[in-house]
């Protein structure tokens, strides 16, 4: 341990400044995606079985819901770019942006040199949940994804159904590359239902089990052309552990929705990001 300056309380009395003030941020329109969605028609629906994880697509200007049914069931949910696998999900800027848990109205922005908003959460049913007593909530941007290789790190074992090798055979059968190709665009997630935190006297990062039940839902507006895979993590509803068969495990429901032509209005994709790129070199 070092000894503390005479300074020491004074040094930590200084008052936070939010890094990333939002207040000039992009705002969605929520009050047009609402009143698109409440024409929309179902148009497609994936079931995502047990320890394991299914792609889906969705259109710009469609909108796609997250269910939970059976059981609880927390979701690793990762999105790319239809057309360009390069542009992905930013979980870390996502969370500078929004905060460590996303609530309706935030987005999923998308990786450098893009950073826009690939999609939007237009209804959460947990919206409720807040952050509990231990400083939990819902829908974290702070854990990464299960993975076999922390596994094997921690306690040398061979596990293939976490959320990182669910979303790597599924990312492989959906696009037609082979395993080791797809596994390098899986990327962190958004967690999907799942309730976390830091541990405030050690700041680990903790899990416990996730308030969701069966015909909850999480739905999201799609800003672009989108290919999503969502993994149903091992962990079930991650009350104990994840990374093995123990935990009881249930399938989780994605469906499709398209709005009527032309209730978006004049409402079109959000251009990639304008800077330019330059990096200072002339
Ligand atoms: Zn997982």
């Amino acid at each position: 341990m070092t000894d503390a300056p005479p300074d020491a309380a004074l040094r930590r009395a200084v008052r936070p400044v939010i890094a990333y003030p939002d207040d000039t941020l992009p705002r969605p329109d929520l009050a047009l995606y609402r009143q698109a969605r409440a024409g929309a028609i179902k148009t497609g629906e994936v079931l995502v079985p047990p320890r394991d994880a299914a792609c889906f697509e969705v259109p710009a200007g469609q909108f796609f819901r997250i269910t939970s049914v059976e059981g609880p069931q927390v979701g690793d949910l990762n999105l790319w770019n239809r057309d360009d696998l390069s542009e992905r999900f930013y979980s870390g800027k996502t969370r500078a942006l929004h905060g460590t848990h996303l609530v309706t109205g935030d987005r999923m922005w998308s990786s450098f040199p893009s950073l826009r908003p690939m999609a939007t959460i237009t209804e959460d049913t947990l919206g409720w949940y807040g952050f509990d007593d231990d400083g939990g909530s819902v829908h974290d941007v702070i854990g990464t994804r299960c993975d076999p290789y922390t596994g094997a790190l921690l306690s040398g074992t061979q596990y293939h159904h976490c959320c990182h090798s669910n979303l790597t055979r599924a990312l492989a059968d959906h696009t037609g590359l082979g395993l080791a190709a797809a596994e390098l665009h899986v990327h962190d997630v958004l967690n999907v239902f799942m309730c976390t935190g830091f541990t405030r006297d050690t700041g680990q990062y903790f899990m416990k089990a996730s308030p969701v039940r069966p015909g909850d839902y999480l739905e999201f507006f799609a800003e672009i052309d989108l290919i999503g895979a969502l993994s149903a993590c091992p962990g079930g509803d991650c009350s104990a552990e994840h990374s093995s068969d123990t935990a009881a495990c249930y399938p989780m429901l994605v469906e499709i929705f398209a709005p009527a032509p032309g209730a978006l209005g004049d409402w079109a994709s959000p251009p990639v990001n304008s800077y330019d790129r330059s990096h200072g070199r002339g």
